[in-house]
């Protein structure tokens, strides 16, 4: 009854769900062909929550890119000046262009709470890693085979022998660094690899220390 109920403890302020919490930088890296441009877009279609960090390069726009959405396609001259000015978190070089991560709003945005997925490679990773290893969380995505891999690398068409070879020998590279990750999935199906890759988010988005506003929430909940 009433009286029972005015004895009740007022409820917490909040409700896990909507603690405030450190945003985390989520890596995904695997050789080309293994899936991850499949797990990113299906991760970012799904959830909201989530934003693609977009990267700086100075390779050329491919068929169906666009500015500011997949990469910021930048000249020499732009990248220098994005350097000179420390704008990166990390760069690299890549298949003969330079790739690199803007900091810009990156760092206000993890603080918000903001979480960010990163294309990038093992070197890209190592970097953001050393500079950042509380919000990193470095996952790898592995092809099932080589031989599958070659399958899946020959079964986009049009490309000749010497550049799927060429693929290969680089997806080998690729891999050879897995140990540098704190996750590896294997992606021999792709809807299965996906919940996997969103199990791991979800369980880092709940560690203890990014969190932050679980002081005052327990607080609250112990009166
Ligand atoms: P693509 O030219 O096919 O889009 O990307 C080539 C490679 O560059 C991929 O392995 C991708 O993960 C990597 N990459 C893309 N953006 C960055 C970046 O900002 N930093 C680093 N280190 N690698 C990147």
């Amino acid at each position: 009854d009433m009286a029972e109920l005015s004895h009740t403890p007022a409820a917490p302020s909040a409700s896990p769900d909507t603690l405030h919490r450190r945003g985390l930088m989520f890596i995904l890296s695997s050789p080309s062909g293994a899936g991850k441009t499949t797990i990113s877009n299906m991760l970012l279609a799904a959830d909201p929550a989530i934003k693609l960090s977009v990267s700086a390069t100075t390779r050329p726009m491919r068929r169906g890119e666009e500015d500011g959405v997949h990469y910021h396609f930048v000249d020499d001259a732009e990248f220098d000046r994005l350097l000179e000015e420390d704008g990166f978190y990390e760069w690299a070089h890549v298949f003969g262009h330079r790739y690199g991560t803007p900091k810009g709003h990156i760092r206000a945005a993890l603080k918000d709470g903001q979480d960010f997925l990163f294309d990038i490679d093992w070197q890209g990773t190592q970097q953001l890693y050393q500079k950042d290893q509380q919000d990193v969380v470095r996952v790898f995505i592995l092809p099932p085979s080589l031989g599958e891999l070659r399958r899946r690398l020959t079964g986009r068409g049009t490309d000749s022998q010497e550049i799927i070879d060429a693929r290969m020998d680089r997806a080998r590279a690729e891999i050879s660094h897995w140990d540098g990750y704190d996750y590896v999935v294997v992606n021999d199906d792709v809807d299965t690899c996906f919940a996997k890759v969103r199990e791991i988010l979800n369980a880092e988005r709940m560690k203890r220390q990014r969190q932050t506003g679980l002081i005052d929430f327990v607080r609250d909940l112990m009166g």
